[in-house]
Protein backbone atom coordinates (compact mmCIF):
# COMPACT_ATOMS: atom_id res chain seq x y z
CA UNK A 1 0.00 0.00 0.00
CA UNK A 2 1.28 3.45 -0.97
CA UNK A 3 -0.21 5.16 1.85
CA UNK A 4 0.00 4.25 5.89
CA UNK A 5 -3.14 3.05 7.28
CA UNK A 6 -3.77 6.36 9.39
CA UNK A 7 -3.61 8.05 6.34
CA UNK A 8 -6.14 5.78 4.72
CA UNK A 9 -8.54 6.07 7.62
CA UNK A 10 -8.44 9.64 7.42
CA UNK A 11 -9.43 9.60 3.48
CA UNK A 12 -12.16 6.60 4.01
CA UNK A 13 -13.41 9.26 6.54
CA UNK A 14 -13.45 12.27 4.62
CA UNK A 15 -15.84 10.06 2.42
CA UNK A 16 -17.99 8.82 4.69
CA UNK A 17 -18.79 12.37 6.25
CA UNK A 18 -21.52 13.93 7.26
CA UNK A 19 -23.58 11.28 8.75
CA UNK A 20 -27.18 11.58 9.67
CA UNK A 21 -27.90 12.53 13.56
CA UNK A 22 -29.00 9.22 14.77
CA UNK A 23 -25.71 7.88 14.32
CA UNK A 24 -23.94 9.34 17.87
CA UNK A 25 -19.95 8.18 16.84
CA UNK A 26 -19.59 6.98 13.63
CA UNK A 27 -16.62 5.84 11.62
CA UNK A 28 -13.38 6.07 13.51
CA UNK A 29 -13.19 5.38 17.01
CA UNK A 30 -13.39 1.60 18.39
CA UNK A 31 -17.25 1.14 17.59
CA UNK A 32 -20.31 3.25 16.25
CA UNK A 33 -22.92 4.13 18.56
CA UNK A 34 -26.46 4.74 17.39
CA UNK A 35 -30.02 5.72 18.48
CA UNK A 36 -32.52 2.82 17.37
CA UNK A 37 -35.83 3.03 16.41
CA UNK A 38 -38.95 2.10 17.25
CA UNK A 39 -39.40 -1.32 15.87
CA UNK A 40 -37.02 -4.56 15.60
CA UNK A 41 -33.53 -4.58 14.35
CA UNK A 42 -33.06 -6.95 11.33
CA UNK A 43 -29.44 -8.20 10.70
CA UNK A 44 -27.46 -9.76 7.73
CA UNK A 45 -23.95 -10.03 6.07
CA UNK A 46 -22.49 -10.91 3.16
CA UNK A 47 -18.92 -11.79 2.16
CA UNK A 48 -17.87 -10.77 -1.47
CA UNK A 49 -14.50 -13.06 -2.23
CA UNK A 50 -11.99 -12.83 -4.93
CA UNK A 51 -11.71 -15.67 -7.12
CA UNK A 52 -15.17 -16.82 -5.56
CA UNK A 53 -17.53 -13.73 -6.22
CA UNK A 54 -15.46 -11.27 -8.56
CA UNK A 55 -12.73 -11.20 -10.80
CA UNK A 56 -10.48 -7.67 -9.66
CA UNK A 57 -9.32 -6.92 -13.25
CA UNK A 58 -13.36 -7.07 -14.41
CA UNK A 59 -14.81 -4.66 -12.13
CA UNK A 60 -14.48 -1.53 -11.12
CA UNK A 61 -13.82 -0.95 -7.20
CA UNK A 62 -16.70 1.43 -7.80
CA UNK A 63 -19.16 -1.23 -8.53
CA UNK A 64 -17.23 -3.47 -6.27
CA UNK A 65 -18.44 -1.50 -3.32
CA UNK A 66 -21.95 -0.64 -4.53
CA UNK A 67 -22.68 -4.26 -5.10
CA UNK A 68 -21.04 -5.29 -1.82
CA UNK A 69 -23.86 -2.89 0.03
CA UNK A 70 -26.23 -3.34 -2.35
CA UNK A 71 -27.01 -7.57 -2.15
CA UNK A 72 -27.11 -7.08 1.60
CA UNK A 73 -30.12 -4.45 1.40
CA UNK A 74 -31.51 -6.90 -0.86
CA UNK A 75 -31.59 -9.37 2.28
CA UNK A 76 -33.22 -6.94 4.30
CA UNK A 77 -35.34 -5.41 2.06
CA UNK A 78 -36.47 -9.54 1.39
CA UNK A 79 -37.71 -9.10 5.19
CA UNK A 80 -39.60 -6.02 4.35
CA UNK A 81 -37.60 -4.40 6.25
CA UNK A 82 -35.35 -0.52 5.66
CA UNK A 83 -31.72 -0.97 6.05
CA UNK A 84 -30.30 1.69 8.52
CA UNK A 85 -26.73 0.84 9.58
CA UNK A 86 -23.97 -0.97 7.53
CA UNK A 87 -20.27 -1.93 8.85
CA UNK A 88 -17.73 -3.20 6.61
CA UNK A 89 -14.75 -5.21 7.43
CA UNK A 90 -12.26 -5.07 4.67
CA UNK A 91 -9.50 -7.18 4.08
CA UNK A 92 -7.09 -5.77 1.46
CA UNK A 93 -4.18 -7.27 -0.77
CA UNK A 94 -1.36 -6.34 -2.06
CA UNK A 95 -2.28 -6.02 -5.70
CA UNK A 96 -4.52 -2.52 -4.75
CA UNK A 97 -3.49 0.44 -3.45
CA UNK A 98 -5.27 3.73 -1.81
CA UNK A 99 -6.72 5.02 -4.88
CA UNK A 100 -8.33 1.29 -5.47
CA UNK A 101 -9.53 1.51 -2.06
CA UNK A 102 -10.91 4.72 -1.96
CA UNK A 103 -12.72 4.00 -5.37
CA UNK A 104 -14.49 0.99 -3.07
CA UNK A 105 -15.39 3.38 -0.11
CA UNK A 106 -17.08 5.52 -2.84
CA UNK A 107 -19.10 3.03 -4.61
CA UNK A 108 -20.33 1.63 -1.05
CA UNK A 109 -21.17 5.19 0.06
CA UNK A 110 -22.73 6.08 -3.13
CA UNK A 111 -25.20 2.47 -2.44
CA UNK A 112 -25.56 3.65 0.96
CA UNK A 113 -27.27 6.71 -0.06
CA UNK A 114 -28.71 5.45 -2.80
CA UNK A 115 -30.85 2.96 -0.06
CA UNK A 116 -30.88 5.24 2.74
CA UNK A 117 -28.42 3.87 4.98
CA UNK A 118 -25.15 5.15 6.90
CA UNK A 119 -21.68 3.27 7.14
CA UNK A 120 -20.38 3.68 10.55
CA UNK A 121 -17.65 1.47 10.81
CA UNK A 122 -15.63 -0.99 9.83
CA UNK A 123 -12.00 -2.67 10.06
CA UNK A 124 -9.28 -3.08 7.39
CA UNK A 125 -6.83 -6.00 7.39
CA UNK A 126 -4.12 -7.36 5.44
CA UNK A 127 -4.91 -10.70 3.23
CA UNK A 128 -3.68 -12.57 0.02
CA UNK A 129 -6.67 -11.66 -1.38
CA UNK A 130 -9.23 -9.20 -1.65
CA UNK A 131 -12.66 -9.59 0.50
CA UNK A 132 -15.24 -7.30 1.25
CA UNK A 133 -17.18 -8.01 3.71
CA UNK A 134 -20.75 -6.01 4.93
CA UNK A 135 -22.97 -6.05 7.63
CA UNK A 136 -26.04 -4.56 7.51
CA UNK A 137 -28.60 -3.88 10.50
CA UNK A 138 -32.36 -2.58 9.40
CA UNK A 139 -35.80 -1.78 11.25
CA UNK A 140 -38.92 -2.64 10.66
CA UNK A 141 -42.05 -2.64 13.04
CA UNK A 142 -42.93 -4.86 15.53
CA UNK A 143 -44.08 -8.32 14.26
CA UNK A 144 -43.95 -7.15 10.64
CA UNK A 145 -41.13 -8.98 9.01
CA UNK A 146 -41.79 -11.39 5.97
CA UNK A 147 -40.08 -14.69 6.57
CA UNK A 148 -39.69 -17.73 4.09
CA UNK A 149 -42.08 -19.56 6.23
CA UNK A 150 -45.96 -18.17 5.68
CA UNK A 151 -46.55 -19.47 2.19
CA UNK A 152 -50.22 -21.66 2.37
CA UNK A 153 -51.51 -23.76 -0.66
CA UNK A 154 -53.84 -21.63 -2.76
CA UNK A 155 -51.84 -18.89 -3.30
CA UNK A 156 -49.80 -17.15 -6.21
CA UNK A 157 -46.19 -16.81 -6.49
CA UNK A 158 -45.37 -13.36 -7.50
CA UNK A 159 -41.89 -11.98 -8.39
CA UNK A 160 -40.12 -8.27 -9.13
CA UNK A 161 -38.58 -7.19 -12.07
CA UNK A 162 -36.81 -8.98 -14.43
CA UNK A 163 -35.05 -12.76 -14.43
CA UNK A 164 -31.99 -13.79 -15.73
CA UNK A 165 -30.40 -10.63 -16.38
CA UNK A 166 -27.35 -10.51 -14.05
CA UNK A 167 -26.13 -13.80 -15.38
CA UNK A 168 -26.77 -12.68 -18.60
CA UNK A 169 -24.62 -9.73 -17.74
CA UNK A 170 -21.78 -11.96 -17.01
CA UNK A 171 -21.94 -13.54 -19.87
CA UNK A 172 -22.08 -10.89 -21.81
CA UNK A 173 -19.28 -9.36 -20.19
CA UNK A 174 -17.15 -11.66 -20.91
CA UNK A 175 -18.08 -12.31 -24.42
CA UNK A 176 -17.16 -8.29 -25.32
CA UNK A 177 -16.31 -5.87 -26.76
CA UNK A 178 -19.17 -3.65 -27.48
CA UNK A 179 -22.94 -3.71 -26.31
CA UNK A 180 -26.09 -2.34 -27.21
CA UNK A 181 -27.62 -0.73 -24.19
CA UNK A 182 -30.38 -3.57 -22.84
CA UNK A 183 -26.56 -5.99 -22.71
CA UNK A 184 -25.07 -2.95 -21.59
CA UNK A 185 -27.88 -2.59 -18.45
CA UNK A 186 -27.39 -6.31 -18.07
CA UNK A 187 -24.08 -5.89 -17.07
CA UNK A 188 -24.25 -3.07 -14.60
CA UNK A 189 -26.72 -5.10 -12.55
CA UNK A 190 -24.59 -7.74 -12.36
CA UNK A 191 -21.62 -5.67 -11.51
CA UNK A 192 -23.38 -3.50 -9.07
CA UNK A 193 -26.70 -5.99 -7.92
CA UNK A 194 -29.19 -3.73 -6.80
CA UNK A 195 -31.89 -4.11 -3.85
CA UNK A 196 -35.74 -3.30 -3.60
CA UNK A 197 -36.75 -1.90 -0.73
CA UNK A 198 -39.38 -0.42 -1.23
CA UNK A 199 -40.85 -3.07 -3.40
CA UNK A 200 -40.33 -5.49 -0.54
CA UNK A 201 -41.96 -2.99 2.10
CA UNK A 202 -45.37 -2.86 -0.37
CA UNK A 203 -45.84 -6.33 -0.94
CA UNK A 204 -45.76 -6.96 2.50
CA UNK A 205 -48.17 -4.04 2.61
CA UNK A 206 -50.33 -6.12 -0.47
CA UNK A 207 -50.24 -9.38 1.38
CA UNK A 208 -47.33 -11.05 1.05
CA UNK A 209 -47.37 -14.26 3.29
CA UNK A 210 -43.55 -15.09 2.75
CA UNK A 211 -40.66 -13.78 0.71
CA UNK A 212 -36.51 -13.95 -0.14
CA UNK A 213 -34.90 -12.49 -2.79
CA UNK A 214 -33.50 -14.52 -5.52
CA UNK A 215 -29.73 -14.24 -4.97
CA UNK A 216 -28.82 -17.91 -6.18
CA UNK A 217 -31.49 -18.55 -8.84
CA UNK A 218 -35.18 -18.47 -9.28
CA UNK A 219 -35.62 -22.62 -9.09
CA UNK A 220 -33.38 -23.02 -5.99
CA UNK A 221 -34.51 -19.95 -4.48
CA UNK A 222 -38.49 -21.45 -4.95
CA UNK A 223 -37.29 -24.56 -3.64
CA UNK A 224 -36.00 -22.52 -0.65
CA UNK A 225 -38.68 -20.73 0.36
CA UNK A 226 -41.28 -23.93 0.03
CA UNK A 227 -39.33 -26.27 2.10
CA UNK A 228 -39.31 -23.43 4.58
CA UNK A 229 -43.28 -23.11 3.92
CA UNK A 230 -43.71 -27.09 4.10
CA UNK A 231 -45.94 -26.27 0.46
CA UNK A 232 -44.89 -26.96 -3.11
CA UNK A 233 -44.96 -24.75 -5.88
CA UNK A 234 -46.19 -25.46 -10.12
CA UNK A 235 -44.23 -22.76 -11.58
CA UNK A 236 -45.43 -21.84 -15.24
CA UNK A 237 -42.18 -21.48 -17.67
CA UNK A 238 -44.03 -19.16 -20.18
CA UNK A 239 -45.05 -16.73 -17.34
CA UNK A 240 -41.46 -15.86 -16.74
CA UNK A 241 -40.64 -12.24 -17.06
CA UNK A 242 -37.12 -13.10 -18.89
CA UNK A 243 -35.26 -10.20 -18.87
CA UNK A 244 -34.71 -8.96 -22.50
CA UNK A 245 -31.26 -10.47 -22.68
CA UNK A 246 -31.65 -12.83 -20.94
CA UNK A 247 -32.40 -16.66 -21.54
CA UNK A 248 -35.25 -19.17 -20.45
CA UNK A 249 -32.00 -20.88 -18.52
CA UNK A 250 -30.91 -17.94 -16.78
CA UNK A 251 -33.92 -16.88 -15.54
CA UNK A 252 -34.35 -20.30 -14.03
CA UNK A 253 -31.01 -20.90 -12.63
CA UNK A 254 -29.19 -17.56 -13.20
CA UNK A 255 -28.13 -16.19 -9.67
CA UNK A 256 -27.73 -12.67 -8.19
CA UNK A 257 -30.87 -11.52 -9.43
CA UNK A 258 -32.11 -10.02 -6.65
CA UNK A 259 -35.66 -8.89 -7.26
CA UNK A 260 -38.17 -10.77 -4.44
CA UNK A 261 -40.00 -13.45 -4.70
CA UNK A 262 -43.53 -14.17 -3.00
CA UNK A 263 -46.26 -15.36 -2.16
CA UNK A 264 -49.71 -13.74 -1.67
CA UNK A 265 -53.35 -14.59 -1.71
CA UNK A 266 -54.67 -14.36 -5.46
CA UNK A 267 -56.95 -11.39 -4.71
CA UNK A 268 -54.10 -9.17 -3.76
CA UNK A 269 -51.65 -9.91 -6.66
CA UNK A 270 -53.58 -7.28 -9.03
CA UNK A 271 -53.46 -4.14 -6.51
CA UNK A 272 -49.90 -4.63 -5.56
CA UNK A 273 -48.73 -5.08 -9.19
CA UNK A 274 -50.93 -2.15 -9.80
CA UNK A 275 -49.41 -0.02 -6.97
CA UNK A 276 -45.75 -1.81 -7.84
CA UNK A 277 -45.76 -0.32 -11.18
CA UNK A 278 -47.55 3.39 -10.22
CA UNK A 279 -44.84 3.82 -7.46
CA UNK A 280 -41.78 2.10 -8.41
CA UNK A 281 -42.56 1.48 -12.62
CA UNK A 282 -41.27 -2.34 -11.84
CA UNK A 283 -43.75 -5.00 -13.12
CA UNK A 284 -45.01 -7.50 -10.68
CA UNK A 285 -45.74 -11.24 -12.50
CA UNK A 286 -47.63 -14.15 -11.25
CA UNK A 287 -45.17 -16.99 -12.21
CA UNK A 288 -47.22 -20.16 -10.14
CA UNK A 289 -49.24 -21.59 -7.66
CA UNK A 290 -48.42 -23.05 -4.54
CA UNK A 291 -49.73 -26.33 -4.03
CA UNK A 292 -49.60 -28.70 -1.17
CA UNK A 293 -46.67 -30.57 -1.84
CA UNK A 294 -44.21 -31.09 -5.15
CA UNK A 295 -41.73 -28.75 -6.91
CA UNK A 296 -43.20 -28.48 -10.48
CA UNK A 297 -42.08 -26.87 -13.73
CA UNK A 298 -44.91 -26.53 -16.69
CA UNK A 299 -42.50 -26.17 -19.09
CA UNK A 300 -43.27 -24.35 -22.55
CA UNK A 301 -44.63 -27.70 -24.14
CA UNK A 302 -47.42 -27.82 -21.48
CA UNK A 303 -45.47 -30.92 -20.04
CA UNK A 304 -45.13 -31.04 -16.16
CA UNK A 305 -41.91 -31.62 -14.98
CA UNK A 306 -39.92 -31.66 -11.95
CA UNK A 307 -38.47 -28.25 -11.28
CA UNK A 308 -34.80 -28.45 -11.80
CA UNK A 309 -33.05 -27.59 -8.72
CA UNK A 310 -30.20 -25.76 -10.61
CA UNK A 311 -29.45 -22.73 -8.92
CA UNK A 312 -26.24 -21.27 -8.42
CA UNK A 313 -25.26 -23.14 -5.19
CA UNK A 314 -21.75 -21.75 -4.15
CA UNK A 315 -21.63 -25.48 -2.44
CA UNK A 316 -22.20 -27.63 -5.12
MG1 LIG B 1 -31.64 -13.51 0.77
Amino acid sequence: MDVTEDELLTAIRRVLSDAPPEVVVGVGDDAAVVRPGAGELVLTTDALVEGSHFVRGLTTPRDLGHRAIAVNVSDIAAMAASPRYALCALTLSDAVDAAWTMELFGGMREACDAFACTLVGGNLARGRDVTVAVTVCGEVASGRAITRAGARAGEVVVVTGELGSSSAGRRLRDRGPSWDELERAAIRLADRGQARVGEGALLARHGATAMLDISDGLCLDLARLCAVSAVGVRLRQTDLPVGPRATVDEALGGGEDHELLAAMPAADVGPAAAAMHETFGVPLTAIGDVTPAGLVLLDAAGQERPLPAAGWDHFA
